[in-house]
Protein backbone atom coordinates (compact mmCIF):
# COMPACT_ATOMS: atom_id res chain seq x y z
CA UNK A 1 0.00 0.00 0.00
CA UNK A 2 1.68 3.45 -1.17
CA UNK A 3 1.62 5.76 1.60
CA UNK A 4 0.53 9.29 0.46
CA UNK A 5 0.20 11.35 3.01
CA UNK A 6 3.03 11.99 6.20
CA UNK A 7 1.44 12.08 9.69
CA UNK A 8 2.78 15.10 11.39
CA UNK A 9 2.51 14.04 15.16
CA UNK A 10 4.22 16.53 16.67
CA UNK A 11 1.51 18.16 18.77
CA UNK A 12 -1.76 16.33 19.53
CA UNK A 13 -2.79 16.41 16.18
CA UNK A 14 -1.80 14.78 12.97
CA UNK A 15 -1.54 17.70 10.53
CA UNK A 16 -1.94 15.82 6.52
CA UNK A 17 1.03 17.65 4.75
CA UNK A 18 0.13 16.38 1.64
CA UNK A 19 -1.17 13.77 -0.09
CA UNK A 20 -2.28 13.18 -3.78
CA UNK A 21 -6.06 13.68 -4.15
CA UNK A 22 -5.99 12.59 -7.91
CA UNK A 23 -4.76 9.14 -6.23
CA UNK A 24 -7.03 8.80 -3.58
CA UNK A 25 -9.99 9.64 -5.94
CA UNK A 26 -9.00 7.16 -7.80
CA UNK A 27 -8.05 4.51 -5.34
CA UNK A 28 -11.28 4.62 -3.49
CA UNK A 29 -13.35 5.08 -6.71
CA UNK A 30 -11.79 1.20 -7.25
CA UNK A 31 -12.37 -0.18 -3.32
CA UNK A 32 -16.19 1.22 -4.09
CA UNK A 33 -16.87 -0.42 -7.62
CA UNK A 34 -15.00 -3.65 -6.17
CA UNK A 35 -17.38 -3.80 -2.89
CA UNK A 36 -20.57 -2.67 -4.76
CA UNK A 37 -23.51 -5.08 -4.96
CA UNK A 38 -25.59 -5.99 -8.13
CA UNK A 39 -28.49 -5.05 -5.86
CA UNK A 40 -27.50 -1.39 -5.18
CA UNK A 41 -28.82 1.94 -6.62
CA UNK A 42 -26.69 3.40 -9.03
CA UNK A 43 -25.76 6.59 -8.11
CA UNK A 44 -22.37 8.24 -7.75
CA UNK A 45 -20.50 6.85 -4.95
CA UNK A 46 -17.16 9.15 -4.37
CA UNK A 47 -16.96 13.05 -5.70
CA UNK A 48 -14.79 15.99 -5.48
CA UNK A 49 -17.39 18.41 -6.46
CA UNK A 50 -17.00 21.82 -4.79
CA UNK A 51 -21.29 21.78 -3.95
CA UNK A 52 -21.08 18.52 -2.93
CA UNK A 53 -17.91 18.57 -0.51
CA UNK A 54 -20.12 21.56 0.90
CA UNK A 55 -23.38 20.26 1.05
CA UNK A 56 -21.38 17.12 2.86
CA UNK A 57 -19.80 18.95 5.60
CA UNK A 58 -22.08 21.77 6.57
CA UNK A 59 -24.14 21.35 9.31
CA UNK A 60 -26.90 23.16 11.47
CA UNK A 61 -24.09 25.03 13.51
CA UNK A 62 -22.46 28.61 12.61
CA UNK A 63 -18.96 27.45 13.15
CA UNK A 64 -16.83 28.59 9.72
CA UNK A 65 -16.76 25.52 7.17
CA UNK A 66 -13.63 23.30 6.84
CA UNK A 67 -14.30 21.28 3.62
CA UNK A 68 -12.96 18.05 3.06
CA UNK A 69 -10.62 17.07 -0.11
CA UNK A 70 -13.18 14.29 -1.27
CA UNK A 71 -16.79 13.00 -0.55
CA UNK A 72 -17.61 9.07 -0.14
CA UNK A 73 -21.57 8.09 -0.35
CA UNK A 74 -20.91 4.21 0.33
CA UNK A 75 -23.59 1.56 0.16
CA UNK A 76 -22.64 -1.41 2.49
CA UNK A 77 -20.71 -2.08 5.14
CA UNK A 78 -17.82 -3.86 2.87
CA UNK A 79 -17.51 -0.61 1.18
CA UNK A 80 -16.79 1.33 4.31
CA UNK A 81 -14.64 -0.98 5.46
CA UNK A 82 -12.30 -0.77 2.94
CA UNK A 83 -12.67 2.60 2.59
CA UNK A 84 -11.58 3.54 5.90
CA UNK A 85 -8.73 0.96 6.08
CA UNK A 86 -7.36 2.29 2.61
CA UNK A 87 -7.85 6.17 4.39
CA UNK A 88 -6.48 4.35 7.45
CA UNK A 89 -3.15 2.84 5.64
CA UNK A 90 -2.71 6.74 4.16
CA UNK A 91 -2.78 8.59 6.62
CA UNK A 92 -5.85 10.40 5.31
CA UNK A 93 -8.55 12.20 7.75
CA UNK A 94 -11.94 10.24 8.06
CA UNK A 95 -15.07 12.21 8.94
CA UNK A 96 -18.47 10.12 9.16
CA UNK A 97 -21.07 12.41 7.91
CA UNK A 98 -25.63 11.41 8.26
CA UNK A 99 -27.77 14.04 8.17
CA UNK A 100 -25.85 17.16 9.29
CA UNK A 101 -28.29 18.34 11.14
CA UNK A 102 -25.84 18.36 14.34
CA UNK A 103 -25.11 21.82 15.79
CA UNK A 104 -21.59 21.62 17.43
CA UNK A 105 -19.71 21.53 13.98
CA UNK A 106 -19.52 17.35 14.05
CA UNK A 107 -19.54 17.54 10.38
CA UNK A 108 -16.66 19.89 9.69
CA UNK A 109 -13.19 18.42 8.18
CA UNK A 110 -11.36 20.28 10.03
CA UNK A 111 -7.71 18.40 9.11
CA UNK A 112 -9.28 18.15 5.09
CA UNK A 113 -10.11 14.58 4.56
CA UNK A 114 -12.82 12.34 3.14
CA UNK A 115 -16.22 12.99 4.27
CA UNK A 116 -18.30 9.58 4.67
CA UNK A 117 -21.62 10.62 3.76
CA UNK A 118 -23.61 7.62 5.22
CA UNK A 119 -27.24 9.15 4.48
CA UNK A 120 -27.57 6.84 1.28
CA UNK A 121 -27.22 3.35 3.76
CA UNK A 122 -30.92 3.20 4.72
CA UNK A 123 -31.79 -0.22 4.47
CA UNK A 124 -34.31 -1.67 7.22
CA UNK A 125 -32.68 -4.83 7.99
CA UNK A 126 -34.76 -6.65 10.31
CA UNK A 127 -38.11 -5.52 12.13
CA UNK A 128 -38.86 -8.05 15.06
CA UNK A 129 -42.50 -7.33 16.05
CA UNK A 130 -43.25 -9.86 18.56
CA UNK A 131 -39.68 -8.74 20.68
CA UNK A 132 -40.59 -5.12 19.61
CA UNK A 133 -37.05 -4.64 18.24
CA UNK A 134 -35.07 -3.78 15.12
CA UNK A 135 -31.91 -3.38 12.92
CA UNK A 136 -31.47 -0.50 10.70
CA UNK A 137 -28.59 0.77 8.95
CA UNK A 138 -27.01 3.84 10.18
CA UNK A 139 -28.36 6.35 7.46
CA UNK A 140 -31.98 5.73 7.54
CA UNK A 141 -33.32 8.86 10.34
CA UNK A 142 -35.99 8.58 12.49
CA UNK A 143 -38.94 10.00 10.85
CA UNK A 144 -38.44 7.32 7.90
CA UNK A 145 -38.13 4.36 10.14
CA UNK A 146 -41.45 5.26 12.21
CA UNK A 147 -43.46 6.00 8.56
CA UNK A 148 -42.23 2.53 7.36
CA UNK A 149 -42.97 0.52 11.16
CA UNK A 150 -45.80 2.03 11.70
CA UNK A 151 -48.81 -0.24 10.49
CA UNK A 152 -46.68 -2.92 13.11
CA UNK A 153 -48.11 -0.89 15.82
CA UNK A 154 -44.63 0.19 16.89
CA UNK A 155 -42.56 3.07 17.01
CA UNK A 156 -38.87 4.73 17.64
CA UNK A 157 -39.63 7.56 20.57
CA UNK A 158 -36.43 9.22 20.16
CA UNK A 159 -37.21 12.36 18.48
CA UNK A 160 -34.35 15.33 17.63
CA UNK A 161 -36.69 18.67 16.14
CA UNK A 162 -34.75 17.16 13.15
CA UNK A 163 -34.65 14.46 10.33
CA UNK A 164 -31.56 13.06 11.97
CA UNK A 165 -30.12 9.62 10.86
CA UNK A 166 -29.56 6.89 13.67
CA UNK A 167 -25.95 6.42 12.99
CA UNK A 168 -25.80 10.81 13.60
CA UNK A 169 -28.39 10.21 16.73
CA UNK A 170 -25.75 7.29 18.42
CA UNK A 171 -23.13 9.02 17.61
CA UNK A 172 -24.54 12.17 19.86
CA UNK A 173 -26.55 10.25 22.19
CA UNK A 174 -29.34 12.10 20.67
CA UNK A 175 -32.58 12.96 22.26
CA UNK A 176 -35.80 14.69 22.15
CA UNK A 177 -39.38 15.33 23.62
CA UNK A 178 -40.09 11.88 24.63
CA UNK A 179 -36.80 11.11 26.70
CA UNK A 180 -38.18 11.83 29.66
CA UNK A 181 -40.09 8.79 29.14
CA UNK A 182 -38.78 6.92 26.79
CA UNK A 183 -34.93 7.60 27.52
CA UNK A 184 -32.25 8.75 25.17
CA UNK A 185 -30.18 6.93 22.09
CA UNK A 186 -27.95 5.46 25.18
CA UNK A 187 -31.01 3.87 26.65
CA UNK A 188 -32.63 2.73 22.89
CA UNK A 189 -29.94 1.15 21.24
CA UNK A 190 -29.41 -2.25 22.08
CA UNK A 191 -25.81 -2.57 19.83
CA UNK A 192 -24.34 -1.26 16.89
CA UNK A 193 -22.68 -2.34 14.10
CA UNK A 194 -18.83 -0.06 13.81
CA UNK A 195 -16.07 -0.10 11.48
CA UNK A 196 -12.92 0.30 12.84
CA UNK A 197 -9.63 1.79 11.79
CA UNK A 198 -8.27 -0.95 10.13
CA UNK A 199 -11.93 -1.83 8.69
CA UNK A 200 -12.22 -4.41 10.93
CA UNK A 201 -16.36 -4.76 11.60
CA UNK A 202 -17.20 -5.31 15.07
CA UNK A 203 -20.28 -5.89 16.75
CA UNK A 204 -20.66 -4.33 20.02
CA UNK A 205 -23.18 -6.37 21.63
CA UNK A 206 -22.54 -9.20 20.10
CA UNK A 207 -23.27 -10.94 16.62
CA UNK A 208 -26.82 -11.94 16.83
CA UNK A 209 -27.79 -10.89 20.42
CA UNK A 210 -30.93 -8.26 20.68
CA UNK A 211 -31.64 -9.34 24.02
CA UNK A 212 -32.45 -5.83 25.58
CA UNK A 213 -30.00 -6.34 28.57
CA UNK A 214 -26.89 -7.66 28.41
CA UNK A 215 -24.14 -8.52 31.78
CA UNK A 216 -21.27 -9.81 28.68
CA UNK A 217 -18.04 -7.96 28.92
CA UNK A 218 -17.52 -4.31 28.51
CA UNK A 219 -20.17 -1.77 27.56
CA UNK A 220 -18.57 -1.20 23.74
CA UNK A 221 -21.98 -0.24 23.15
CA UNK A 222 -22.02 2.88 25.48
CA UNK A 223 -18.88 3.50 24.70
CA UNK A 224 -19.58 4.34 20.60
CA UNK A 225 -22.48 6.15 21.71
CA UNK A 226 -21.78 9.92 22.01
CA UNK A 227 -18.25 9.08 20.65
CA UNK A 228 -19.27 11.43 17.72
CA UNK A 229 -17.56 9.64 14.95
CA UNK A 230 -13.52 10.28 16.87
CA UNK A 231 -13.66 6.62 17.23
CA UNK A 232 -14.88 4.34 14.28
CA UNK A 233 -17.75 4.52 11.74
CA UNK A 234 -21.21 3.22 12.51
CA UNK A 235 -22.75 0.95 10.02
CA UNK A 236 -25.90 -0.51 10.93
CA UNK A 237 -27.62 0.10 14.43
CA UNK A 238 -29.76 -2.22 16.56
CA UNK A 239 -32.94 -0.53 18.39
CA UNK A 240 -35.62 -1.22 20.82
CA UNK A 241 -39.06 -0.19 19.43
CA UNK A 242 -41.92 0.59 21.40
CA UNK A 243 -46.21 0.06 21.52
CA UNK A 244 -47.84 3.11 20.24
CA UNK A 245 -50.33 4.07 22.53
CA UNK A 246 -53.62 3.47 22.67
CA UNK A 247 -54.65 6.77 24.54
CA UNK A 248 -53.14 9.95 24.98
CA UNK A 249 -53.64 13.70 24.94
CA UNK A 250 -51.60 16.98 24.27
CA UNK A 251 -51.79 19.24 26.81
CA UNK A 252 -50.74 23.22 26.66
CA UNK A 253 -50.79 25.62 29.78
CA UNK A 254 -49.71 29.12 29.99
CA UNK A 255 -47.99 30.77 32.98
CA UNK A 256 -47.53 34.25 34.68
CA UNK A 257 -43.77 33.47 34.74
CA UNK A 258 -41.29 31.68 34.17
CA UNK A 259 -40.63 30.76 37.49
CA UNK A 260 -43.86 29.25 37.52
CA UNK A 261 -43.67 27.32 34.84
CA UNK A 262 -40.69 26.03 35.71
CA UNK A 263 -41.20 25.05 39.40
CA UNK A 264 -44.86 22.72 38.03
CA UNK A 265 -42.15 20.79 35.56
CA UNK A 266 -40.48 20.00 38.97
CA UNK A 267 -43.83 19.57 40.69
CA UNK A 268 -45.33 17.34 37.97
CA UNK A 269 -41.91 14.79 38.08
CA UNK A 270 -41.90 14.56 41.68
CA UNK A 271 -45.39 13.56 41.98
CA UNK A 272 -44.74 10.41 39.62
CA UNK A 273 -46.66 11.78 37.05
CA UNK A 274 -45.94 9.37 33.96
CA UNK A 275 -45.46 12.20 31.33
CA UNK A 276 -44.54 10.97 27.81
CA UNK A 277 -43.43 14.70 26.79
CA UNK A 278 -43.01 18.15 28.73
CA UNK A 279 -41.62 20.61 27.02
CA UNK A 280 -40.63 24.17 28.20
CA UNK A 281 -40.95 26.88 25.97
CA UNK A 282 -40.06 30.98 27.72
CA UNK A 283 -42.27 33.78 26.76
CA UNK A 284 -39.84 34.52 23.40
CA UNK A 285 -40.09 30.75 22.34
CA UNK A 286 -44.13 30.60 22.43
CA UNK A 287 -44.48 33.99 20.87
CA UNK A 288 -42.19 32.85 17.38
CA UNK A 289 -43.83 29.69 17.98
CA UNK A 290 -47.08 31.54 17.72
CA UNK A 291 -46.02 33.57 15.17
CA UNK A 292 -45.47 30.91 12.90
CA UNK A 293 -48.10 28.24 13.20
CA UNK A 294 -51.25 30.48 14.68
CA UNK A 295 -52.06 27.46 17.10
CA UNK A 296 -55.08 29.23 18.85
CA UNK A 297 -54.13 27.63 22.02
CA UNK A 298 -51.24 29.02 22.39
CA UNK A 299 -50.22 32.37 24.68
CA UNK A 300 -47.32 34.19 22.88
CA UNK A 301 -47.37 37.28 26.35
CA UNK A 302 -46.54 34.47 28.37
CA UNK A 303 -44.19 31.15 28.70
CA UNK A 304 -45.69 27.59 28.38
CA UNK A 305 -45.36 24.05 29.05
CA UNK A 306 -46.90 21.66 25.89
CA UNK A 307 -47.07 18.50 27.71
CA UNK A 308 -48.17 15.21 26.04
CA UNK A 309 -49.64 12.19 28.13
CA UNK A 310 -49.98 7.97 27.37
CA UNK A 311 -52.57 5.65 29.47
CA UNK A 312 -53.94 2.72 29.12
CA UNK A 313 -58.03 3.67 29.05
CA UNK A 314 -59.45 7.06 28.75
CA UNK A 315 -60.27 6.86 32.30
CA UNK A 316 -56.75 6.69 33.34
CA UNK A 317 -55.84 9.56 30.84
CA UNK A 318 -58.25 11.94 32.41
CA UNK A 319 -57.45 11.23 35.59
CA UNK A 320 -53.90 12.18 34.88
CA UNK A 321 -55.11 15.06 33.53
CA UNK A 322 -57.02 16.47 36.48
CA UNK A 323 -53.79 15.94 38.74
CA UNK A 324 -51.93 17.78 36.13
CA UNK A 325 -54.14 20.66 36.17
CA UNK A 326 -54.68 21.08 39.83
CA UNK A 327 -50.45 21.27 40.02
CA UNK A 328 -50.51 23.62 36.82
CA UNK A 329 -53.53 25.74 38.46
CA UNK A 330 -51.69 26.05 41.68
CA UNK A 331 -48.63 27.78 39.86
CA UNK A 332 -51.03 30.62 38.68
CA UNK A 333 -51.47 28.51 35.11
CA UNK A 334 -54.68 30.57 33.74
CA UNK A 335 -54.96 29.45 30.47
CA UNK A 336 -54.95 25.09 30.35
CA UNK A 337 -56.06 23.29 27.14
CA UNK A 338 -56.28 19.75 26.33
CA UNK A 339 -57.19 17.40 23.46
CA UNK A 340 -56.95 13.87 22.65
CA UNK A 341 -57.30 14.25 19.20
CA UNK A 342 -54.32 12.79 17.13
CA UNK A 343 -54.57 15.76 15.03
CA UNK A 344 -54.19 18.53 17.37
CA UNK A 345 -51.21 16.46 18.87
CA UNK A 346 -49.42 16.53 15.31
CA UNK A 347 -50.16 20.25 15.11
CA UNK A 348 -48.84 21.00 18.30
CA UNK A 349 -45.61 18.43 18.05
CA UNK A 350 -45.25 19.75 14.51
CA UNK A 351 -45.06 23.55 15.60
CA UNK A 352 -42.89 22.45 18.77
CA UNK A 353 -40.47 20.46 16.34
CA UNK A 354 -39.92 23.76 13.92
CA UNK A 355 -39.38 25.85 16.49
CA UNK A 356 -36.13 26.23 15.57
CA UNK A 357 -36.74 27.38 12.54
CA UNK A 358 -39.66 29.74 13.84
CA UNK A 359 -36.99 31.62 15.87
CA UNK A 360 -34.73 32.09 13.33
CA UNK A 361 -37.60 33.71 10.95
CA UNK A 362 -38.11 36.64 13.92
CA UNK A 363 -34.48 37.68 12.73
CA UNK A 364 -33.87 37.49 9.56
CA UNK A 365 -30.34 37.48 8.15
CA UNK A 366 -29.01 36.54 11.38
CA UNK A 367 -27.00 33.95 12.30
CA UNK A 368 -27.65 31.66 15.53
CA UNK A 369 -25.93 29.28 17.95
CA UNK A 370 -28.22 26.48 19.53
CA UNK A 371 -26.33 25.62 22.30
CA UNK A 372 -28.28 23.38 25.18
CA UNK A 373 -27.46 22.61 28.71
CA UNK A 374 -28.83 19.77 31.44
CA UNK A 375 -29.28 19.61 35.19
CA UNK A 376 -30.43 17.81 37.61
CA UNK A 377 -34.48 18.81 37.78
CA UNK A 378 -34.47 20.29 41.37
CA UNK A 379 -31.93 22.80 39.75
CA UNK A 380 -33.78 23.57 36.85
CA UNK A 381 -35.64 26.68 38.03
CA UNK A 382 -32.17 28.13 38.85
CA UNK A 383 -30.81 27.26 35.41
CA UNK A 384 -33.60 28.87 33.44
CA UNK A 385 -33.26 32.17 35.67
CA UNK A 386 -29.48 32.18 35.23
CA UNK A 387 -29.37 31.66 31.52
CA UNK A 388 -32.09 34.95 31.35
CA UNK A 389 -30.20 36.93 33.28
CA UNK A 390 -27.13 35.86 31.09
CA UNK A 391 -29.05 37.10 28.07
CA UNK A 392 -30.05 40.56 29.67
CA UNK A 393 -26.28 40.85 30.77
CA UNK A 394 -25.14 39.72 26.91
CA UNK A 395 -27.76 41.95 25.11
CA UNK A 396 -28.87 39.13 22.62
CA UNK A 397 -32.24 37.43 21.60
CA UNK A 398 -32.25 34.09 22.90
CA UNK A 399 -35.08 32.20 23.10
CA UNK A 400 -35.37 29.24 25.52
CA UNK A 401 -37.14 25.48 25.02
CA UNK A 402 -36.44 22.49 26.36
CA UNK A 403 -36.98 19.20 27.28
CA UNK A 404 -37.89 20.03 30.90
CA UNK A 405 -38.93 16.98 32.20
CA UNK A 406 -34.75 16.18 31.81
CA UNK A 407 -33.87 19.07 32.94
CA UNK A 408 -32.59 19.92 29.54
CA UNK A 409 -33.44 22.93 27.76
CA UNK A 410 -31.29 24.41 24.46
CA UNK A 411 -31.27 28.39 23.69
CA UNK A 412 -30.89 29.48 20.13
CA UNK A 413 -29.01 32.57 20.40
CA UNK A 414 -29.69 34.93 17.22
CA UNK A 415 -26.35 37.04 16.68
CA UNK A 416 -25.77 39.81 13.71
CA UNK A 417 -22.96 37.40 11.72
CA UNK A 418 -21.53 40.99 10.21
CA UNK A 419 -21.21 43.13 13.43
CA UNK A 420 -17.53 42.62 14.51
CA UNK A 421 -17.75 40.64 17.64
CA UNK A 422 -20.78 39.05 17.92
CA UNK A 423 -20.45 35.69 17.17
CA UNK A 424 -17.75 35.88 19.92
CA UNK A 425 -20.26 36.87 22.15
CA UNK A 426 -23.06 34.44 21.24
CA UNK A 427 -20.35 31.66 21.55
CA UNK A 428 -18.90 33.27 25.05
CA UNK A 429 -22.91 33.61 26.30
CA UNK A 430 -23.19 29.77 25.47
CA UNK A 431 -20.05 28.76 27.33
CA UNK A 432 -21.16 30.92 30.89
CA UNK A 433 -24.44 28.58 29.99
CA UNK A 434 -22.38 25.43 30.43
CA UNK A 435 -20.25 26.70 33.08
CA UNK A 436 -23.63 27.56 35.11
CA UNK A 437 -24.80 24.31 34.60
CA UNK A 438 -21.54 22.64 35.65
CA UNK A 439 -21.64 24.85 38.89
CA UNK A 440 -25.35 23.27 39.03
CA UNK A 441 -24.50 19.45 39.15
CA UNK A 442 -25.16 19.01 35.65
CA UNK A 443 -23.57 18.80 32.12
CA UNK A 444 -22.64 21.31 29.59
CA UNK A 445 -24.67 19.33 27.23
CA UNK A 446 -27.54 16.57 27.18
CA UNK A 447 -27.73 15.75 23.91
CA UNK A 448 -25.82 17.84 21.35
CA UNK A 449 -22.51 16.63 22.02
CA UNK A 450 -19.10 18.60 21.90
CA UNK A 451 -18.20 18.57 18.16
CA UNK A 452 -15.65 21.35 17.79
CA UNK A 453 -17.49 23.90 19.88
CA UNK A 454 -17.49 22.30 23.40
CA UNK A 455 -14.30 21.23 23.98
CA UNK A 456 -13.28 23.92 26.11
CA UNK A 457 -16.24 23.09 28.41
CA UNK A 458 -15.25 19.81 28.24
CA UNK A 459 -11.96 20.32 30.06
CA UNK A 460 -13.87 22.36 32.64
CA UNK A 461 -16.57 19.34 33.02
CA UNK A 462 -14.12 16.88 33.41
CA UNK A 463 -11.00 16.89 35.88
CA UNK A 464 -7.64 15.92 34.69
CA UNK A 465 -7.71 12.21 35.21
CA UNK A 466 -10.77 11.77 33.94
CA UNK A 467 -10.27 12.88 30.64
CA UNK A 468 -6.83 11.77 30.46
CA UNK A 469 -8.44 8.27 30.20
CA UNK A 470 -10.69 9.46 27.90
CA UNK A 471 -7.71 10.64 25.51
CA UNK A 472 -6.23 7.08 26.62
CA UNK A 473 -8.83 5.16 25.21
CA UNK A 474 -9.46 7.47 22.38
CA UNK A 475 -5.85 6.85 21.30
CA UNK A 476 -6.33 3.12 22.18
CA UNK A 477 -8.93 2.77 19.18
CA UNK A 478 -7.46 5.76 16.95
CA UNK A 479 -3.46 6.28 17.46
CA UNK A 480 -3.21 8.35 14.72
CA UNK A 481 -6.23 10.48 15.70
CA UNK A 482 -7.61 10.31 11.95
CA UNK A 483 -11.39 9.89 12.95
CA UNK A 484 -12.91 13.33 12.91
CA UNK A 485 -9.72 15.23 14.12
CA UNK A 486 -10.38 18.12 16.02
CA UNK A 487 -14.23 17.21 17.53
CA UNK A 488 -14.20 16.24 21.11
CA UNK A 489 -10.43 15.76 22.17
CA UNK A 490 -7.92 18.58 21.50
C1 LIG B 1 -33.90 22.09 14.29
C2 LIG B 1 -33.03 21.14 15.04
C3 LIG B 1 -33.51 20.59 16.21
C4 LIG B 1 -32.73 19.67 16.91
N1 LIG B 1 -33.25 19.11 18.04
C5 LIG B 1 -32.52 18.19 18.70
C6 LIG B 1 -33.07 17.53 19.83
O1 LIG B 1 -34.19 17.78 20.25
N2 LIG B 1 -32.32 16.60 20.44
C7 LIG B 1 -31.06 16.27 19.99
O2 LIG B 1 -30.42 15.40 20.55
N3 LIG B 1 -30.52 16.91 18.93
C8 LIG B 1 -31.22 17.84 18.27
N4 LIG B 1 -30.68 18.44 17.17
C9 LIG B 1 -29.31 18.11 16.75
C10 LIG B 1 -29.17 16.94 15.75
O3 LIG B 1 -30.39 16.64 15.11
C11 LIG B 1 -28.61 15.72 16.47
O4 LIG B 1 -27.32 16.02 16.98
C12 LIG B 1 -28.51 14.46 15.60
O5 LIG B 1 -28.18 13.39 16.42
C13 LIG B 1 -27.51 14.56 14.47
O6 LIG B 1 -27.74 13.48 13.56
P1 LIG B 1 -27.28 13.61 12.02
O7 LIG B 1 -27.64 12.37 11.33
O8 LIG B 1 -27.77 14.86 11.44
O9 LIG B 1 -25.70 13.66 12.24
P2 LIG B 1 -24.64 14.68 11.64
O10 LIG B 1 -25.00 16.07 11.98
O11 LIG B 1 -24.41 14.37 10.22
O12 LIG B 1 -23.36 14.25 12.50
C14 LIG B 1 -23.32 14.48 13.88
C15 LIG B 1 -22.06 13.81 14.48
O13 LIG B 1 -22.18 12.39 14.38
C16 LIG B 1 -21.11 11.85 13.60
N5 LIG B 1 -21.71 10.80 12.77
C17 LIG B 1 -22.75 10.90 11.90
N6 LIG B 1 -23.04 9.70 11.38
C18 LIG B 1 -22.16 8.82 11.91
C19 LIG B 1 -21.94 7.42 11.77
N7 LIG B 1 -22.70 6.68 10.98
N8 LIG B 1 -20.93 6.86 12.46
C20 LIG B 1 -20.14 7.58 13.29
N9 LIG B 1 -20.30 8.90 13.47
C21 LIG B 1 -21.30 9.51 12.79
C22 LIG B 1 -20.55 13.01 12.79
O14 LIG B 1 -19.18 12.81 12.50
C23 LIG B 1 -20.77 14.18 13.74
O15 LIG B 1 -19.75 14.24 14.68
C24 LIG B 1 -31.44 19.35 16.44
C25 LIG B 1 -30.96 19.94 15.26
C26 LIG B 1 -31.73 20.82 14.58
C27 LIG B 1 -31.19 21.42 13.31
Amino acid sequence: MSVIGRPNLVGRFLTIRSYHVDKVYNDLSYILTQASKLDEVESPSISRSASVLESAARDASSYSLKLPELCVVPKNTEQVSKCVSYCYENNIPIVPVGARTGLEGGTHALKGGVSFDMSQMKKIIQVNQNDMDCHVEAGLSWRELNDSIKSSGLWFPVDPGASATLGGMASTSASGTNAVKFGTMRENVIGLEVVTKDGSVIATAGRQCRSKKSSAGLNLTNLFVGSEGTLGIITSVRLKLHPLPSSLAVITAAFPGVRDAVESVVQVMQCGIPVARIEFLDQPGVSACYADSKLPYLSPDNPMLFVELHAMSQTALTEQVEILSEIFRSNGSSKFNWSSKQEERTQLWKARHNLHWSILKTKPGYHNIDTDVCVPISKFPEMVEATHKLIEQFKLDAPLMGHAGDGNFHSVILFDGNKEGEFERAKELANEMGRVAISLEGTVTGEHGIGRGKTVLLGEQFDKQTLSLMKTIKMALDPKQLFNPGKVFT
